[in-house]
Formats: structure tokens, sequence, C-alpha cells
């Protein structure tokens, strides 16, 4: 897992380097932490002194400037510190991409060497208690007042709550309905903690992310001032998805340096762990597993410094960043699994750090967008891509009487435009794709014609019961088959019939 990829550059193969390093001087104070239940405050100290939480912040703002794959690099290694990871993931999140992109250079002066220096730690708050999945249905609302706005709302599961200084908000500044529609409704905003009315309600006791306090804020008629809000009113949207496909490759990629310690912890344990008269490596259940562990730990890995490559040539990777997320969290829970499958009862006990993956990678799967949410956001922007969208047509092939795929003309092509003949073209699909409909598009590809003339001959076949349409909500029809009487009209039985070879005359009827 110690390999650089060949797209780094130097600075960030010495980051790498530097932050392992680190990683490796401080883990035993990061364990101690964990045992204590305590903040590790003294080591997130140490991190901002090391400048780690400026990776991703321009150099002109006293950070690093290593993009995204530097702030992978560093959340990952920091990752192997339990709560120290989250910390930074989080307090980089709340803000950093947000304010580079939509912020005033007022605001990019004020705030950013603020995060590069991490003297002061910030939260990222989306979700409420009725604004989960539903990030857009925000209740916490802020009003204007003269140069002020008033905030009042609540906002929970809030990582670093309390701890933070800096609070990175979303807030409905509008009720209009048609607003809402077009995701105008939103605006955000940088709450400082110290600004009267605000306050910290609760601490959630969690699975997991062990010693990071996470918990829900509340908002009194808090009064900031119109500088604070980032972005204009109502783009509160576009800044939240603005910043989403940092955080969640971030947020993901914070799991993936704790795989490398299990699989380290796994060489280990199944080298001095005997039964049945052998170490348990040796046998092939073990070994097998193990092999699955770093399979998935290298697959995650490269798949996440892939999307920090893309994010940092200044693309938007909305499937890739959804991917990392999903496959980094869901191999966590796999490796976390396997893993105390492997040590037996050992791996069931807080003196191993197995459990500690596993109870993290399940908060893994919901954090940042749960992983229904990510195959939602795959599927849909997937299903726009003209990769994914190219014209398949099967055709009949007379050489070796099947369909196969083919970029030929239909043998319809150029037939006047008939009732008779748009059903032939309707029917003989039947012959190719018996189970599928077809686009009207498909018939007008095969034969030609106007969208309106094959409009009203289609509503005709339709009523006399020679095809079945089925319509959009507007009524529109969207596909056509032949029904079983259009079949039989078309064309003889012979037409639709085919046989193999091998299959026996005598038995054909
Ligand atoms: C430890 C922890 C830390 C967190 N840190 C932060 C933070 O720092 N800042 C912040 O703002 N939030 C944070 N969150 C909140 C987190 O982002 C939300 O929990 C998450 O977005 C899911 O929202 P929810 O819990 O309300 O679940 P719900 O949205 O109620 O979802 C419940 C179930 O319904 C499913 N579901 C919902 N909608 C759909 C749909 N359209 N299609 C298919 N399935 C769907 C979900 O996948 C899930 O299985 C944190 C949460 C946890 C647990």
């Amino acid at each position: 897992m110690s390999e650089h990829f060949f797209w780094w550059t130097d600075e960030q193969k010495a980051i790498y380097k530097d932050v392992r390093q680190f990683v490796e001087e401080n883990y035993e104070e990061a364990e101690e932490y964990f045992w204590n239940t305590k903040f590790p405050w003294p080591l997130v100290k140490k991190v901002a002194e090391k400048g780690y939480f400026g990776v991703g912040v321009p150099k002109e703002f006293g950070g690093l400037e290593l993009g995204a794959t530097g702030s992978c690099i560093v959340a990952a290694q920091l990752g192997r510190l339990y709560a120290v990871g989250h910390v930074f993931t989080v307090s980089m999140l709340a803000g950093l991409e947000q304010i580079l992109r939509f912020g005033t250079d007022e605001q990019k002066q004020a705030w950013l060497p603020k995060i590069a220096s991490g003297e002061e730690l910030g939260a990222l708050c989306i979700t409420e208690p009725f604004a989960g999945s539903d990030a857009a249905n925000v209740f916490t609302s802020a009003i204007k007042e003269g140069d002020d706005w008033v905030l009042n709302g609540k906002k929970r599961f809030i990582t670093g709550a309390g701890v933070s200084d800096r609070y990175f908000i979303y807030a409905k500044t509008s009720d209009d309905k048609a607003l809402r529609k077009q995701y105008g409704h939103i605006t955000a905003f940088m709450v400082e903690k110290g600004r009267p009315g605000f306050s910290l309600e609760k601490i959630n006791p969690l699975i997991g992310f062990d010693n990071v306090p996470n918990g829900y804020i509340d908002f009194d008629h808090v009064r900031i001032p119109d500088s604070n809000r980032i972005g204009a009113v109502g783009n509160g949207w576009n800044v939240m998805m603005a910043g989403l496909n940092f955080e969640r490759l971030i947020g993901a990629a914070v799991f993936s340096g704790q795989f490398e310690d299990i699989i380290n912890l796994l060489f280990h344990f199944t080298k001095r762990r005997v039964q049945f008269n052998r170490t348990t490596n040796q046998f092939p259940g073990v070994q097998d597993g193990i092999a699955e562990i770093i399979t998935k730990a290298k697959v995650s890995r490269l798949y996440s410094y892939h999307c920090a490559k893309l994010l940092d040539d200044g693309k938007e990777p909305m499937v890739e960043a959804s991917i990392a997320k999903m496959i980094n969290t869901e191999y966590a829970r796999d490796i976390g699994l396997k893993a105390i499958q492997i040590l037996g009862g050992d791996g069931l006990t807080k003196f191993l750090p197995a459990e500690r993956l596993l109870r993290e990678a399940k908060i893994g799967e919901i954090v940042a967008g749960t992983n229904e949410v990510q195959k939602m956001i795959i599927y849909r922007f997937s299903a726009m891509l003209p990769i994914y969208n190219k014209t398949m047509r099967f055709r009949w092939n007379d050489n070796v009487n099947a369909p196969i795929i083919s970029k030929k003309e239909s043998k319809f092509k150029g037939l006047s435009i008939t009732d008779e003949n748009i059903l032939k073209v309707i029917a003989h699909d039947y012959k190719i794709n018996p189970g599928l409909y077809m686009t009207p598009d498909d018939v007008r590809e095969d034969i030609g014609g106007s969208r309106s003339d094959l409009r009203k001959i289609l509503e005709e076949l339709e009523t006399q019961g020679l095809i079945v349409t089925h319509r959009d909500r507007a009524g529109k029809i969207v596909l056509v088959k032949a029904t079983y009487i259009g079949l039989q009209k078309a064309f003889p039985k012979v037409y639709y019939q085919w046989f193999p070879d091998w299959y026996d005359n005598a038995d054909k009827f």
C-alpha cells in the first residue's frame, strides 16, 4: 500500500512520505485517546503545526496547494489515527471548496488562512432532523434584517459539534414554491462559535467515530453579518453541490489508510496463531480472506486517486466521486467483517482494531449521502452519458440467420409510409427482439417519414388492435409493439420461425 501512483507530483510524493512518518510516530498517542475516550486536542494541534489542514488550500492563502490528490493522501493517512482523520476531513470540508469557488476575495482572505492553519476546526452543517438524504428540505431559516441575517433552526449529526469554531451551514432563505422547485430557496453561511443564540444541543452516543463529538446544534435568533453569506442568496444548493464531490472523495479516502494497518495486523496475527498444529495463515480460507482484503484495499485506493486526479484536472466527477464513496465504505465494511472472521474471537474485542473498522464502515455507508443515494446518483448521471446511450440496433443477418448488432440500414428503409408498412416494421422487430417494444424513433429510423405522420399511423394501428402503445404521463406514445393479431396480419407464421440446424424436422409442427 506504500506505493505512489505515477501521476503524483513530486510534492504529492513528498507529503505522502511525510504524513506516513507523522502517523507512524503518533499512532500510539492516538490509541491512548481512543482508550481514554478523549478528544485528541494535542494531536490535532500537531497536525495543524505540520500544516496538513492546508493541504488543499492554495499557497496564496497559506496552504500547501496539493489539490484533491494531496487531500486524499493526508486524509487516508490521518484516518489511521481515527478521530484525527475525521476531524481533519470535516474541518477541510467545512468551507474549503465552497469558499474557493463561491467566496469573495475578502471571504477568501478571511477564512482560507484559518482553514489552512488549523488554528480552529470547522464543521459542515447540512443535515437537520427533517432533512437527511433529502438535503434540500431544510427548515433552518435565515431572514434578512437590515445588513444582518437572523438564523433560526437546528442541525444534527454534525461531526465536530462543540469542538469546532466555524460552522458552514445551509439555511432556507425563501418559502416561494417555484424557487423551491428550482432549488433556489437555500443560501450558504458561515457561523462562528460564540454568536449569541448559537448553542450545542446534544452529543450523540454513536456506534463508531469513537471520541469524535457528533451532535445537534441550535440557532435561536442568531445574528450574523451579510459578509458571512457564501455565494449569492438562493445559490446555496449549487454551493453545496460544488463541495460534494470533494466531500465524498475525501470522506471515503479517510477509511482506506486503515486497510493497510488491518492487513499488517492479519499477517502478524495469523503467523502467530496456531490451531490444529498449524499457524492459521496456512489455512486456505485464511489466505483467501487476506487476498480478498488486499484486493479490495488496492481497488478502492486506485479508484480514489483516479477520482482525485479528475478533480485536480478541473472535472466534475459526480459519478466517480459517488463510486469512490460507495466502494471505499462498502469495502471497509467487507474488510472489517472478513478481518474479524480471520482473527476469530480476538477480532471481536476492542483490543484489536478490526471491530473498530467495521463500526466506522457502517457509519461510512450512511454519512455524506447514504450508499443508496450514491447508487441513485451513479444511475441517474450515467443514464445521461452519451457513452452509455449509443444507438444500438439489432438487425436480421441472412448470412448467419440470426439477429446481430448492425449499423446497416433497415430493409424497410425508403418504403412508403403506410399503415401496412409501419406494421411490418413493428412486426419484424418481434422476430429480432421478441420481448422488447420499439420507440417511435426506432420505427422512423427503420423506414423514415415524419414524426407527425408516424404518430397518426400508430394511433390508427392501435385503434385497429394491431399494435399496443405505451404512453408517458402527457399521453405521448413512447413505445410500441405488435399485438398477436398484428403479427399475423403483417407476415405469415413461417416468417417468425427459427430453429437451430441440429433440430429435427420431424419434431417441427
Ligand atoms: C456519524 C455521522 C456523522 C455525520 N456527520 C455529518 C456532518 O458532519 N454534517 C452533516 O450535515 N451531516 C452529517 N451526518 C448526516 C448524514 O449525512 C445523514 O445521516 C445521511 O445523509 C442520511 O440521512 P438520514 O440519517 O436522515 O437518513 P434518511 O435520509 O432518513 O435515510 C433513511 C434510509 O432511507 C434511504 N433513502 C432515503 N432517501 C432515499 C432515496 N431517494 N432512494 C433510496 N433510498 C433512500 C437511505 O438510503 C437510508 O437507508 C452524519 C451522520 C452520521 C451518522
